[in-house]
């Protein structure tokens, strides 16, 4: 029988892709279904977006562009970093991607290998240990507590370094649990990494436009003594709405840039180019719709963490970014994944159970609350009913 290298059986999956085709085939079946799970904006791709990206089809733009994408594209992600970071980066460290995920894939595979450590978030997104187990890296958890506003402890990270660890992932505002780390917290880690010179940082700031209640993201960018190794990973897909366009860009330290550039010439060539004309629109225009869904998102975000403290021994926490909520439920007596699993079978709601995020997920569930208002009234209600019985 032919199979895959063993280190296939080591690669983990994302559960909320799973579910979202449970979701949809008890849709098919003619359920109601209401779903919490899935971490897409609700909203479509703002008009402009779209057409910059027909006008480029029309316009004749079906090659093959340079690997890392088209110059304009880059100088676009450069152009809205100062904005974001007030930090100058050159295009030349700039790569378009096809997605957030594939920064993660990248950096993970070049530096991972059996005798090294890499560092992620638990609970956190679930490709980072996935991909880390894959390389044969040993995964090394920094808890994100909930004690903590669901941001990680800076001194608690820096006491995970070690002479073996080669990476270091961190998110924020993160996934699953809306968690933004404050700013002395990575300050902490970047002081004690200076030990460590050997060890690359990897930031996943996809969701760094998306805070509520004057938060605000810090870059690594910012922290200019680990400019030298650290790659940045963002993308258009949650921020303007666009998770299906597979469009993301990184950030490269010079030592590392070849390395990602010949991935991208071995392995998908370049980004369609209409897609990244589209890129260019969503930071060049206008930012209109990103506000309005923003505004939508927050009075969501309310709304969640009002209806969920609501129910039977749960509480919830109020998320700071992104747009999951991640309520406590290890008072109900249920399991994570058997709750989570129940309630889209027998209440046609969609949500993750924590542990598919990580062992420190038990006790949690997500919800993605880009839904309408009036679907997370139906859904908590729905929820409430099911635990109250
Ligand atoms: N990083 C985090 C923290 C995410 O939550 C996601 C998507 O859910 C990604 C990266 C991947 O984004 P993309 O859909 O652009 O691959």
């Amino acid at each position: 029988m032919v199979q895959p290298i063993s280190a296939f059986s080591r690669m983990g999956e994302e559960n909320a892709f799973a579910v979202l085709a449970r979701a949809n085939a008890l849709a098919a079946q003619g359920r109601d279904i209401i779903n919490l799970g899935i971490g897409q904006p609700d909203f479509s791709t703002p008009d402009h977006i779209a057409e910059a990206a027909i006008k480029a089809i029309r316009d004749g733009h079906h090659g093959y562009t340079p690997a890392t994408g088209t110059l304009e594209c880059r100088e676009a992600v450069a152009r809205r970093t100062l904005t974001t970071t007030g930090i100058e980066v050159s295009p030349e460290r700039i790569c378009i991607v096809p997605g957030g995920k594939v920064t993660m894939y990248a950096a993970i595979t070049m530096l991972g290998e059996p005798g090294v450590e890499i560092m992620y978030p638990d609970p956190g997104f679930p490709i980072y240990r996935s991909m880390i187990e894959f390389t044969g890296a040993a995964p090394i958890p920094v808890p994100v507590r909930e004690e903590n506003g669901f941001a990680f402890s800076g001194e608690e990270a820096a006491s995970l370094l070690t002479d073996k660890t080669r990476l270091v992932i961190l998110n924020s505002p993160a996934n699953p649990t809306g968690g933004v780390t404050p700013r002395e917290e990575i300050a902490k880690l970047v002081t004690a990494l200076e030990r460590f010179p050997k060890a690359t940082v990897m930031s996943d700031e996809i969701y760094d436009s998306m805070t509520y209640d004057g938060e605000a993201a810090t870059s690594l960018l910012t922290f200019p003594e680990i400019a030298d190794r650290l790659i940045v990973l963002n993308g258009w897909s949650k921020t303007w709405a666009m998770t299906g366009w597979r469009m993301g860009w990184s950030i490269w330290p010079d030592a590392l840039f070849d390395a990602m550039r010949k991935l991208a010439v071995n392995c998908w060539s370049c980004v369609n180019a209409p897609s990244q004309f589209a890129g260019i629109a969503a930071i060049d225009g206008p930012q209109d719709d990103v506000v309005k869904m923003m505004t939508a998102f927050d009075e969501r975000r309310k709304l969640v963490v009002d209806r969920a403290n609501a129910l039977p021994n749960i509480t919830c926490a109020t998320p700071k970014g992104a747009f999951y909520a991640f309520p406590n439920i290890s008072e109900t007596g249920w399991k994570a994944k058997e709750l989570a699993s129940k309630l889209l079978e027998e209440t046609s709601v969609a949500t993750i159970g924590g542990p598919d995020f990580g062992i420190l997920g038990e006790g949690y569930i997500r919800l993605s609350y880009a839904n309408s208002s009036q679907n997370i009234e139906r859904a908590l209600e729905r929820i409430g009913t099911f635990l109250a019985d």
